[in-house]
C-alpha cells in the first residue's frame, strides 16, 4: 500500500507550492490543482522536471467554482488569492472561489470520505477589537467594505465545514492563517513583504500606507507549512490560529529590512486603505498546546532569506 493521495487546491500558489514540496518529500501522491490565477509551475523551480517523473505528482488546471470528481484521501483546501490587491480585484469572483469552492471541495470530501483542512485566515477576526486574538473571539468585520469579499468568504467558508461536519460526519480541519512570508511570493504580489523588499532592491521608496503604527505579526512559510501538517494529522478539527506570534509595526518592519539590506530606505506615505486592520497578533495557545507548535524562524532570518529569493526573482 502506498502513502496516501493528497489535493492541495491552490497548489501552485506561494504557500500551496511550499506545502506540496513538504507532502511529496514525505512520500505522498499530491495533486496539485489551480487556476493558475495567482499562482505560477515556476513556484516549483527545478524540482519541476523531478516532480513530473516522479510518477506522484500530478499538475491539475481546475477552478474550484467547479464540482470535481477525483479519489483522494486528504484535501488541503487552499484555492483562494491572498493579496488584497489579488481578492478584490474581481470580488465576486473571490466570494464564488471561498464560498462554491469550499462547497464543492467539502461535497468531494463528503463523497469520497476524505479528511479536508480549510486554509482559513486572521481576516475572519477583522479589525479585532481584542488583543491578542483567541479562536473563541468572534471578530469585528464590516459586511459591506472592499474586504469583505475575502473576510466574509473564509467565513462563510468556515460555516460551511462546520455545517458539514455536524450534518454529514465530513472530517474537517480549519486553520487560521496569520501574515505569512518568504520565498515564492510572487513580486508583483501587493503585500507588504513582497511589496517593502522589492522597493528596497528596485532603489524606490517604500510605499507606507498610513502611519506605519498598524502592527502585524509574521511567520516563515516554513513554519506555517509546518503547522499546517500538524493540524491535519491531528485528532483536532480547530479552529487553531496559526502564524507566528511576535508582533512589530510597519515603521520596525521597514528597519528589519533595512539592517538586512546594509543601508537606509526612503518612506513615502500614501493614504491607508479602508478597513485595514489596525492591530493583529495570533493568541496561538491552542496551536502549542493542541499540535505542540512552535514557530521557530526568526523575522531577521526569514527577511534575509526572502530578499535572497526577491533579488533572484527580479534578476539581479
Ligand atoms: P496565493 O495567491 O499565492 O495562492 C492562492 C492559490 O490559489 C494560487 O495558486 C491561485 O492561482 C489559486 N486559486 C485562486 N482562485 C482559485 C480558484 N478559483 N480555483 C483554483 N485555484 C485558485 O496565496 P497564499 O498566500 O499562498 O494563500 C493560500 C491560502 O492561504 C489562501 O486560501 C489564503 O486565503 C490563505 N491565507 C494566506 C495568508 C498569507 O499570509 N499568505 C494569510 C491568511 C490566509
Ligand atoms: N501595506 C503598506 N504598504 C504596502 C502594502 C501594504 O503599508 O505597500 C500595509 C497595509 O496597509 C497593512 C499591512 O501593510 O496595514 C499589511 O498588508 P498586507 O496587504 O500585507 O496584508 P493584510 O494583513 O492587510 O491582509
Amino acid at each position: 500500500m502506498g502513502k496516501d493521495v493528497v489535493l492541495v487546491t491552490g497548489g501552485a500558489g506561494f504557500i500551496g507550492s511550499h506545502l506540496c514540496l513538504r507532502l511529496f518529500d514525505e512520500g505522498y501522491h499530491v495533486i496539485c490543482l489551480d487556476n493558475y490565477f495567482t499562482g505560477r509551475l515556476e513556484n516549483f523551480g527545478d524540482r519541476y522536471q523531478e516532480l513530473l517523473l516522479s510518477g506522484r505528482f500530478e499538475f491539475l488546471r481546475h477552478d474550484v467554482i467547479h464540482p470535481i470528481a477525483l479519489e483522494v484521501d486528504k484535501i488541503y483546501h487552499l484555492a483562494c488569492p491572498a493579496s488584497p490587491v489579488y481578492y478584490q480585484y474581481n470580488p465576486v469572483k473571490t466570494i464564488k472561489t471561498n464560498v462554491l469552492g469550499t462547497y464543492n471541495m467539502l461535497g468531494l470530501a463528503k463523497r469520497v470520505r476524505a479528511r479536508i483542512l480549510l486554509a482559513s485566515t486572521s481576516e475572519v477576526y477583522g479589525d479585532p477589537q481584542v488583543h491578542p486574538q483567541p479562536e473563541t473571539y468572534w471578530g469585528h468585520v464590516n459586511p459591506i467594505g472592499i474586504r469583505s469579499c475575502y473576510d466574509e468568504g473564509k467565513r462563510v467558508a468556515e460555516t460551511l465545514m462546520m455545517d458539514y461536519h455536524r450534518q454529514n460526519k465530513v472530517d474537517i480541519r480549519i486553520a487560521r492563517i496569520f501574515n505569512t512570508y518568504g520565498p515564492n511570493m510572487a513580486v508583483d504580489d501587493g503585500r507588504v513583504m513582497s511589496n517593502f523588499i522589492c522597493q528596497a532592491l528596485r532603489g524606490e521608496a517604500i510605499t507606507m500606507y498610513g502611519s506605519g503604527e498598524q502592527t502585524r505579526s509574521f511567520c516563515y512559510v516554513s513554519d506555517l507549512v509546518d503547522g499546517l501538517c500538524r493540524l491535519m494529522e491531528s485528532e483536532h478539527i480547530g479552529p487553531i490560529n496559526l502564524g507566528n506570534d511576535s508582533e512589530i509595526t510597519l515603521l520596525e518592519l521597514v528597519k528589519t529590512i533595512e539592517k538586512a539590506m546594509g543601508r537606509p530606505l526612503p518612506v513615502e506615505h500614501k493614504p491607508l486603505p479602508q478597513d485595514d486592520p489596525c492591530r493583529r497578533r495570533p493568541d496561538l495557545s491552542k496551536a502549542r498546546e493542541l499540535l505542540g507548535y512552535e514557530p521557530k524562524v526568526p523575522l531577521e532570518e526569514g527577511v534575509r532569506k526572502t530578499i535572497e529569493y526577491f533579488r533572484k526573482a527580479l534578476g539581479d
